[in-house]
């Protein structure tokens, strides 16, 4: 590996690092973002660049040589006295570690989970902290690091559980082993006794707020919350959310080599609706296809997974006896608790009165059983902008709509979601984005439908004002983030909402938005509750 490979390498990392730097700006974590800042002029250092230039046409290979490059950098800082500078030793050795990883054509973000995971590593990089999907990574611990090193502080501005320094963690917890990690507290319970769980209520981890969040001139916004398992919705429940806006089946699929049968979807489905009482739970039926792969249900390999047979074009085409057990078991629960069903990756009026139909066949079983109750609500997501811009049409058939804005900003962009150098494109702030939402609230309201948002856009601090002046009716977040969405929507009046959401249509990319709500005192940091400021 010679000079020019070096150099490619760098270039690779200052990229790489400049677009994870973009998308923290945009997020309002620009004092994070100033952490990657600093490590692209670490590497546009001429110091370190010559130096490990001469090392390498001397013969020394690349790799190694940057690392002996940097080695001073980094003991220098290290041996200060002050524990701010010795944390920062931490960032030089991440640098050399990114570009050796480049030089070795190495992926630089940690493998993704199927399902919402905690991450539990050795150590995490800042960058590769930075990095991970916030849709599937709800928290992390790791073996080594401290409370002020940067990997810490970048999971704290990403709204990520952290806790860090653990010695012999990775060895004491096995793939897929449920953990209760406390970021407050800074302690992780390996298997920990379902009666912990309710506990966290109680605690600073999980602020409190059964309240309903209604805007200063009296507009009433539900703030649910998402769910992958039973776990979260005792989280959920103890968080005092208004329901769960989206139950994600597919934990009920995942972990086993075998489809649960009706019955055990069914004890699944009441553990969780009872643990939610009298409120809704919304049921998102099977979405999985060769993007999400399950252990029980192999499909080939294909070349667009993501725009293949994924969601409910897999039940439809490949599986409709999957889609009758799901629906079975959902209405035999539904007899009893507020539950609600939702079909993903909807993308036709016909595609919804074949699943209807199944519905609707599964609903003659159950009620010949004698497990009837009342009509079971059925909504869809509008995830795929074909849905979004037919939302008129699929008004007629269902109760309600729920946005899937990751999807539904990944297609509307062509931009792959699990891409972090595609992070900046695919803003969901962006007028392109609130526009599909504008048309489909607006087709609800003229069919007396309600709209929820379930994607990362409803936990968005900057999104909410937006949200909710477009006329969004339930906001589905994380259970942590409960008390927080609910305490900005208090904040808000929604006529001046609306006023700025209709601008913010208008105007030509995301920063604008941004500029525009910063402009209205609608950012972040203004609405902060008092107490947190
Ligand atoms: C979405 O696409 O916004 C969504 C909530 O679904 P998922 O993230 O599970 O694809
Ligand atoms: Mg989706």
């Amino acid at each position: 590996m010679g000079a020019d490979e070096l150099a490619r390498a760098i270039e690779q990392v200052k990229v790489r690092l400049s677009v994870t730097t973009a998308r923290l700006h945009a997020g309002g974590a620009s004092a994070e973002a100033g952490i990657l800042e600093a490590q692209v002029l670490m590497l546009e250092d001429p110091a370190l660049l010559d130096g490990a230039r001469v090392l390498v046409i001397g013969g020394t290979p690349a790799d190694v040589a940057v690392a002996q490059t940097m080695a001073p950098f980094a003991a220098m800082l290290r041996a200060s006295p002050d524990p701010v500078f010795q944390a920062r030793a931490a960032d030089v050795d991440d640098v050399v570690e990114q570009v050796r990883r480049a030089l070795h054509g190495l992926s630089d973000v940690p493998p993704l989970p199927l399902q919402p995971s905690i991450v539990v590593a050795r150590d995490l990089a800042p960058s590769q902290t930075a990095g991970l999907d916030r849709t599937l990574v709800v928290g992390f611990a790791t073996e080594q690091g401290t409370a002020t090193a940067h990997t810490a502080i970048l999971a704290r501005a990403l709204g990520l559980p952290a806790v860090v320094g653990i010695p012999g963690l990775v060895d004491a917890v096995a793939d897929g082993q449920p953990l209760l990690l406390d970021g407050d507290e800074g302690t992780v319970l390996v298997d920990p006794p379902p009666d912990a769980i309710p506990h966290l209520g109680t605690r600073a981890t999980l602020v409190v707020d059964a309240e309903p969040a209604i805007t200063r001139d009296g507009r009433r916004v539900e703030v649910g919350s998402n769910a992958a398992n039973l776990e979260d919705a005792q989280r959920a429940a103890a968080a005092g959310a208004d329901g769960i806006g989206l139950l994600r089946s597919e934990f009920l699929f995942l972990g086993s080599d075998q489809l649960p049968t009706e019955d055990e979807q069914v004890a699944m489905l009441e553990a969780v609706t009872e643990a939610m009482g009298a409120r809704p739970v919304i049921l998102r039926t099977l979405d999985v296809g060769a993007d999400k792969p399950l252990p029980a249900l192999p499909q080939p390999p294909e070349a667009n997974p993501a725009l293949g047979v994924r969601g409910l074009r897999l039940q439809l085409l490949r599986r409709p006896d999957l889609l009758a057990d799901q629906v079975r078991a959902a209405l035999r629960v539904a007899a009893k608790h507020p539950l609600r069903l939702m079909f993903p990756m909807v993308s036709t009026l016909e595609e919804v009165r074949q699943a209807k139909a199944i519905l609707a066949a599964a609903a003659k079983d159950v009620n010949a059983a004698g497990a009837n109750g009342p009509r079971m609500p059925v909504g869809i997501m509008v995830e795929v902008p074909a849905a979004a811009i037919g939302a008129d049409l699929l008004a007629r058939e269902v109760d309600f709509f729920s946005l899937g804005t990751n999807d539904l900003t990944q297609y509307l962009f062509a931009a792959d979601r699990t891409n972090p150098e595609l992070g900046p494109l695919a803003d969901s702030l962006h007028p392109a984005v609130l526009q599909m939402i504008d048309q489909v609230v607006k087709a609800a309201r003229r069919h007396g439908r309600w709209v929820g948002v379930c994607g990362e856009m409803a936990s968005d601090l900057w999104a909410v004002p937006l949200l909710v002046g477009l006329g969004v009716d339930e906001l589905s977040v994380h259970p942590p983030m409960v008390a927080r969405i609910k305490a900005t929507v208090r904040q808000l009046n929604a006529a001046d909402c609306a006023e700025v959401a209709a601008a913010a249509l208008e105007l030509e990319g995301g920063q604008a938005v941004r500029h525009l709500l910063e402009q209205r005192h609608l950012e972040p940091s203004s609405l902060r509750p008092r107490t947190d400021r």
